[in-house]
């Protein structure tokens, strides 16, 4: 995911090389300034576990439904042996990890996508657990926030992974009609089936400087177009141009925005008096 400067020899583990402008960082540096390049701005993209260290209370999360993990519903060609791989390399059942945490001490239900499992992809699974944090939410009268990272739905569940599109858009809906606010935080990237479900339907919609937000990819979008698209199109500052998102957040002002956002949309619930009780 991170390029290491390369060497002659091992790689030096105290620098690593910036993605965007090549630039060589001091790796302490650069984790205490959350992988955010300091020459550049550019938001490098996170673990679901770094995600979880950067944003919320210390040690407050506890994850839920890990059991989860997907079957092999329609015997697709190879499907088996790439999760298998998937879940070796990231040491989690799939691209979705959830539960619930705390935010400046208030009770959150938390869901956090993983590229680097399938390209966080959603499939029965992911979208099972998006369901499950956004029911948990209205249960427990927790604010939910999700960290979406996706290249859409898993090709290898067909039909089963569109109809988490279904599923996880009327969980929000529920969420709505229950007056529990559900925010969403575009990462990079935040595509296809995951864009056009529960995504674009959150209360508030942040988004990581730069991410890739879209349906199709670019490829297929040029193709459809007839005007020449600009420099920035499907990267998030367009998308919020185009009214799509409500803000673009660094990384190191998500927390406080979050923040900010549960405790004026979440004052009437149960989860603050909860925790701090
Ligand atoms: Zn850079």
């Amino acid at each position: 995911m991170l390029a290491r400067k390369e060497g002659k020899g091992d790689p030096n583990p105290n620098f690593v090389q910036c993605q965007n402008c090549r630039k060589t960082l001091f790796a302490t540096e650069f984790e205490a300034g959350l992988r955010v390049c300091p020459y550049c701005g550019h938001h490098h993209r996170l673990s679901w576990r770094q995600r979880i260290n950067y944003t919320f209370d210390p040690d407050s999360f506890i994850e839920q439904d890990q059991e989860l993990s997907s079957l092999d519903p329609l015997s697709f060609p190879d499907y088996a042996e790439k999760h298998a791989q998937a879940k070796e390399k990231t040491n989690l059942e799939d691209s979705v990890v959830s539960g619930t945490a705390r935010l400046e001490g208030v009770a959150v239900s938390v869901a956090v996508a993983d590229f680097g499992f399938m390209g966080g992809s959603m499939g029965s699974v992911a979208g099972e657990k998006i369901t499950r944090a956004l029911e948990r939410g209205v249960a427990e009268e927790m604010p939910v926030i999700i960290f979406c990272a996706s290249g859409g739905a898993r090709m290898q569940e067909g039909l089963l992974s569109l109809m988490q599109m279904a599923k996880t858009t009327a969980a929000v809906e529920n969420c709505r009609s229950r007056g529990v606010p559900f925010l969403a935080v575009f990462t990079d990237p935040t595509m296809a089936g995951v864009l056009a479900s529960y995504a674009s339907v959150a209360d508030v919609i942040l988004a990581e400087p730069k991410a890739l937000v879209g349906f199709a990819g670019a490829r297929v979008s040029k193709q459809a177009q007839v005007v020449k698209a600009p420099d920035d199109f499907q990267l998030a500052e367009w998308v919020q141009r185009s009214g799509m998102l409500d803000r673009v957040v660094e990384r190191r002002e998500m927390r406080s925005v979050l923040n900010q956002l549960v405790q004026l949309l979440g004052s009437h619930l149960n989860s603050r008096r909860k925790v701090l009780g």
